[in-house]
């Protein structure tokens, strides 16, 4: 149950004076739909109104706050003249302007006669001192509800300031005290004010610097933000480690027919990886391990032997790929291998005909196929396993959080291997994921070579196009990606099928084509033709991005490079340089190239280090953005901003990972102080997992 004192806070926005129905709406798409969203809601700018010359002090651009006599009202005779009111004080004459104003109102408004207080730019116009559409009117009264500094925020159309800072002043009231639930040293130590005063401070800055991530009233609500995440993801990891696992002890023997056939010896990050993944299986709690590394690294061969250890505890695995190419190309590595092992290998995709896919959903329920590879076909309702001891999802950000959890209650205390070739910066991975065990694979396998990265302007094609000609004589494989021209996969095919003319008519017989709306079984067949070498290039949309595997290919040209992000150049790049035989990559620019798009490509050069590439794709763009906030399943941050906040997510980490272990059910008066901050930050979930709550 949310305590009481929370209540105020979670009534809808429309409670607050002033924002009704219409309001109501813009606020919630603004903000959202409850009191407590407007408060995370903080000004990005301010405005100080404390500036109070006199007429003949104003200068012109200033903002100033003015005390004036109303005089005269000049009513334009037609529509194109502005409204003016004649406005003075002992020193001089100011002008008020207003355009399209209305009579009856700015009468009321401006009584000839009255004092008024008025604020807002001072211009001077034809040696008048004149300010157009004041931000403020007000009587002599109220003048010290102008003479402050304004907070500026963010709005949205139909949205102005003033109703959003009345009703933001108004949830500011509403604030109950709170008891604190921080560490008491640390707060001391950081110097941070309360929740309360906190709030109130970062809605009322006097200067700039109160504006900036490191402002002592921001970093503690940002520590309050990413300790509630924190937290709450602490709590459900804890949640799930008590609830019934399995230990799934292999004996060695799949693993090691599987490596007897392999032409190659694992890296030494691939045995490091097997080895955790085989100590967490055989440990009785539930394992949720990362594997993380880059493209061609050899994560698949590694997933492969923690199925084969769930296979020799007779138990079954699954792998599940995001999409219906990647799962058949996993399967397709793994065959070979399964054969090996002398272990049942099924494939299960959306595509399957009615009598293959019952054949597969048998062998699963009878346990007679051990692994399966497939795509979210696999969670289906009718899918049942004998007995699933260890699932393994490809690509993770692709798939939301539900359907993760999906294939892993398919069975009861299923391991989870997470697989990702994404590296994903570390303060990222502990934003989502809290202390997740991570695995990493950091080297390349023996015996690639490095890749020859160039940037090259557009109008060079045509010599880039003679240049791959000697190279397609030779029989080299070459990926030409087109132009990714905006989220419409109609234009970016249109572009792709002329370039595909384009190189046809130059090569001819030599060109595939592949793309997103092509049938599977086309694809595949030119995927094939490619593979195998009758087709020396392949013009493709962003299809092939992730997982395509062609170890003969050695060019990868990338069309308007400066369109792409730095993890797509980065997976793109990674198709080539999988064979022994040196890479190439060529991006491809449009000029004039801006400044976002020439560190990318400069990075490009410089690096191959995924994890490095990941950081600076983290920098350059900020961290929503990076993985698609939602669906990575990655907390949206209202007030942490996890470049800036990176040290505080740290010791948000720590201090989570010390309540847990002291007070894993939140029963001490911190405990309590604790959940009510998760109600605050919607972490009710987490709050379910506690047995006392
Ligand atoms: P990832 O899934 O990490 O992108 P893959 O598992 O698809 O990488 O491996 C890429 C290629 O490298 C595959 O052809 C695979 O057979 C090969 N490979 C994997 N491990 C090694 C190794 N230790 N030495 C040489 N080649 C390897
Ligand atoms: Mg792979």
């Amino acid at each position: 149950m949310r305590p009481q004192s929370l209540t105020p806070l979670f009534a809808q926005v429309t409670a607050l004076p002033g924002i009704g129905p219409r309001l109501g709406k813009l606020v919630e798409k603004l903000a959202g739909p409850l009191v407590v969203d407007l408060l995370w809601h903080l000004p990005f700018a301010l405005i100080d109104r404390r500036n109070a010359p006199t007429v003949a002090e104003a200068k012109a651009g200033d903002v100033a706050t003015l005390t004036v006599t109303i005089g005269e009202h000049l009513v334009p005779r037609n529509g194109r003249q502005p409204y003016r009111i004649w406005c003075s004080d002992q020193t001089g004459r100011l002008c008020l302007t207003y355009f399209n104003g209305r009579e009856d109102y700015l009468k009321k408004l401006l009584p000839p006669g009255d004092i008024r207080v008025v604020s807002g730019k001072i211009e001077i116009y034809q040696g008048e001192v004149q300010m157009t559409h004041p931000d403020h009117v007000v009587p002599l009264d109220q003048r010290d509800s102008v003479l402050r500094v304004e907070p500026v925020y963010g709005l949205t159309a139909g949205l102005t300031q003033r109703p959003l800072q009345k009703a933001i002043g108004a949830a500011l009231e509403r604030l109950p005290d709170l008891p604190e639930w921080q560490n008491a040293a640390y707060l001391a130590r950081q110097r941070w004010p309360s929740w309360k005063a906190a709030l109130a401070q970062a809605h009322a800055p006097t200067e700039e610097v109160d504006l900036e991530p490191r402002h002592p009233a921001r970093a503690r609500l940002a520590f309050d933000e990413l300790l509630a995440s924190q937290l709450a993801v602490a709590l459900v990891r804890h949640h799930n480690r008590t609830l019934a696992g399995r230990s799934t002890k292999g004996d060695g023997r799949l693993q090691a027919r599987a490596r007897a056939s392999l032409p190659f010896e694992l890296t030494s990050s691939q045995k490091a990886a097997v080895a955790e993944i085989a100590a967490d299986m055989a440990k009785p709690e539930r394992m949720v391990r990362l594997l993380q590394g880059d493209v061609g690294s050899g994560k698949t061969l590694v997933a492969l032997l923690a199925m084969l250890t769930a296979v020799e505890s007779g138990a079954q695995a699954a792998l599940m790929a995001p999409t219906e190419l990647l799962a058949r190309q996993h399967h397709a590595t793994i065959m070979p291998l399964a054969e090996a092992a002398g272990v049942k290998l099924a494939l299960l995709t959306g595509r399957d005909g009615q009598r293959q896919k019952k054949a597969t959903l048998d062998g699963l329920a009878d346990g007679s196929i051990q692994i399966v590879v497939g795509t979210h076909a696999l969670v289906q309702e009718d899918v049942e396993f004998a007995d699933l001891a260890l699932a393994v999802v490809d690509e993770q950000h692709r798939f939301g959080v539900h359907q993760r959890m999906a294939l892993s209650s398919k069975s009861h205390a299923v391991d989870l291997l997470v697989m990702t070739a994404t590296p994903i910066p570390r303060t990222l991975m502990l934003a989502a994921y809290g202390d997740l065990d991570v695995s990493k694979l950091t080297e390349k396998p023996a015996g690639r070579q490095p890749i020859d990265t160039r940037t090259i302007p557009l109008e060079r094609i045509g010599e880039v196009v003679e240049g791959i000609s000697r190279r397609v004589a030779d029989g080299a494989r070459i990926y030409w990606v087109c132009p990714l021209i905006e989220e419409s996969e109609e234009v970016d095919l249109a572009n792709a099928e002329e370039r595909y003319r384009l190189l046809q008519a130059r090569f001819p017989g030599k060109v595939g084509l592949v793309h997103g709306r092509l049938k599977g079984a086309e694809r595949e067949a030119t995927m094939a033709a490619f593979a195998d070498g009758r087709l020396s290039i392949l013009v493709a949309t962003t299809v092939i991005e992730v997982g395509v595997d062609v170890p003969a290919a050695t060019v990868m040209i990338i069309e308007h490079a400066e369109r792409f992000g730095l993890a797509q150049l980065h997976q793109l790049r990674g198709r080539v340089g999988r064979g022994s035989a040196k890479s190439t990559c060529l991006l491809l620019y449009a000029q004039p190239l801006g400044e976002t798009a020439k560190a990318r490509l400069a990075i490009m050069r410089e690096t191959e280090d995924g994890f490095r590439i990941a950081e600076e794709d983290l920098r350059l763009r900020g961290a929503g953005e990076l993985l698609g906030t939602r669906q990575s399943g990655l907390p949206d941050m209202r007030l942490a901003d996890l470049a800036a906040h990176a040290e505080l997510l740290e010791a948000a980490r720590d201090d989570a990972r010390l309540v847990i272990e002291r007070d894993p059910d939140l029963n001490t008066p911190r405990g309590e102080a604790l959940r009510a901050l998760l109600y605050l930050f919607r972490r009710d979930d987490a709050v379910r997992t506690l047995r006392a709550g």
